[in-house]
């Protein structure tokens, strides 16, 4: 299986380089030549799966056993989900009849990018460990420096999927006293010596700017071989894949033998990513219906559902003429609005030009299938190109259907999310959601308002509770016989805050200060130029 850009370009890479690269050279991103179908016999042979065994499987069909062989693809698979706490890995939790939870978070950081990030990071050592074997005596090894910046989630899923790995560093860089104390924690009491947390004194924004800047320094990027493990990552999308299936089997064998239901995902989203893996599954042949997006206020992709429009700022006359309150005003000058469920606070959805290519592909269905490829791709390249200098495109009609065939999406206020928060809790049994999770199941109760009564839905949990206190206090503040200490709070957060922390401080926004920080961490004998 080989791969290529979205915005078009005739070199595929293998999926080694395509993990390696991350990002495509022309700024597309990198998809599947074709997406695999299921083996004829999956729904028997795949019934009575691990969550291992499904993983090998799947990630069978996307990677080419001359690039990595059965064997050593359940090594990597095994070795990255046994640091997961629970056995089934992404357990699914009955709330009713009707209703389902996936439970993403039981990874090392207690929220869903672990399941991606854990793989990835083992699958960066493979690679090297594997370009290096083959060096001649003398050569020097290979190594990947991880840069990136956090707002609080991503930094320490990858800061654990990266720890103690061979020939890779990894620098993340935080707003200094701007990320909760529980994420500030879990990502600087890592003390392994390839992790180094910079807190910068400045804002997430101006984190960002900084890792940008490093990466188009050509000669600096070359000689450090900088490496990103942002959600634009094909492996992480691919990793996703798998919980669908767990799900899948896990719900049929509850409901599905007795009046056949439909499963309907509902995904809390941010980037596309979660929900973008759910796709392929469908794509692939796993029945579903139509996959539900959730958002919260930063609705760019509710707002595209709804209008063909995927733009930055919200044009249509209700937002322009009359603003509801203070945060849709600001999404009139098109800034990201804090909500109460951070992670999924964007401006646009990276993921989503992935989706945009196969709605461009599919609707240009006419003639020979090399023309239809590149069309797809200058096609992309040109919404894109619209996207960057107006921050809007509109798609035609016929590309809105599509989208629509396999989507749905609603958007949730930080209102709605609260108020299911203690719905939850207060319902017996009771459930206490992080507020996406609640984001998704706020989503589910309103389309469940249309659904036919063989739809059984799937909410993805993307987050322990603990990890966002302050939204669940704030909904459970006065419900009878909350503590959050004893319903809440996990035992390895405990002591969490007085562990032993190593962190770098880096004074002011300077993109030379972190410059110096990584030179000076990165050994430059190890350092050898290559380009991957
Ligand atoms: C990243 C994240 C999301 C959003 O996932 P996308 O793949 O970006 O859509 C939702 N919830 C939590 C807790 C996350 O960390």
């Amino acid at each position: 299986m080989k791969y290529f850009s979205t915005r078009g370009g005739d070199n595929p890479l293998t999926f080694e380089e395509a993990v390696l690269t991350g990002l495509a050279p022309n700024g597309g991103l990198y998809i599947p030549e074709r997406i695999p179908s299921l083996p004829e016999s999956w729904q028997e042979e795949w019934k009575s799966y691990s969550f291992v065994d499904l993983s090998v499987a799947i990630l069978s069909l996307y990677v080419s056993p001359d690039e990595i062989s059965t064997d050593e693809l359940r090594t990597l698979v095994n070795r990255s989900y046994s640091t997961f706490r629970h056995p089934d890995v992404t357990p699914v939790t009955k709330l009713n009849d009707k209703k389902f939870v996936l439970e993403l978070f039981h990874g090392p950081t207690f929220a869903f990018k672990d399941v991606a990030l854990q793989l990835l990071g083992n699958l960066f050592e493979f690679f090297l460990a594997r370009r290096n074997a083959r060096k001649l005596p003398g050569e020097r090894p290979e190594s990947l420096t991880v840069v990136g910046a956090t707002s609080g989630d991503t930094g320490s899923a990858a800061i654990y999927g990266l720890r103690g790995k061979k020939n890779v560093s990894i620098f993340i860089l935080h707003p200094k006293g701007r990320v909760s104390p529980v994420q500030e924690a879990q990502m600087t009491t890592v003390t392994d010596p390839n992790v180094h947390n910079i807190a910068v004194r400045g804002t997430f924004d101006e984190c960002q700017d900084i890792v940008k800047t490093l990466f188009a320094n050509k000669p600096f990027n070359e000689k450090y071989h900088l490496g990103a493990v942002n959600s634009i990552n094909w492996a992480r999308i691919l990793a996703q894949t798998v919980y669908y299936f767990v799900a899948y089997f896990h719900v049929s064998r509850q409901v599905l033998k007795t009046d056949s239901p439909e499963l309907q995902f509902v995904v809390p989203t941010g980037n596309f990513g979660d929900v973008l893996a759910g796709y392929y599954a469908k794509s692939m042949g796993l029945p579903m219906g139509k996959l539900v997006i959730a958002t919260n206020s930063n609705d760019i992709l509710s707002r595209f559902w709804r209008s063909g429009r995927y733009e930055k700022v919200d044009s249509s006359p209700r937002a322009t003429v009359l603003p509801e309150d203070a945060s849709d005003l600001k999404k009139v000058h098109g800034e990201v609005q804090a909500t109460l469920s951070p992670a999924m606070d964007i401006l646009v959805s990276s993921n989503f030009e992935r989706l945009l290519w196969y709605l461009a592909y599919e609707s240009s269905n006419t003639g020979p299938d090399n023309v239809r490829l590149s069309s797809a791709g200058a096609t992309v390249d040109g919404w894109m190109r619209n996207m960057k200098t107006d921050g809007r495109v509109e798609v035609p009609v016929e590309v809105l259907e599509l989208a629509r065939r396999d989507f749905m999406a609603e958007r949730v206020s930080d209102d709605q999310t609260l108020e299911t928060i203690k719905q939850y809790f207060t319902r017996s049994p009771s459930y206490i959601a992080d507020p996406h999770t609640a984001v998704g199941l706020s989503a589910a109760r309103i389309v469940s308002a249309t659904n036919t009564s063989s739809i059984v839905q799937v909410v993805l949990s993307t987050a322990h509770p603990a990890k966002f206190s302050e939204a669940v206090t704030k909904a459970l503040l006065t419900s009878q016989g909350f503590n959050f200490e004893r319903d809440v709070l996990p035992q390895e957060f405990r002591g969490l805050l007085e562990k032993e922390r190593r962190v770098i401080e880096v004074n002011e926004p300077s993109e030379e200060m972190v410059k110096e920080v990584i030179e000076s961490k990165v050994g430059s004998a190890d350092i050898e130029v290559r380009n991957i």
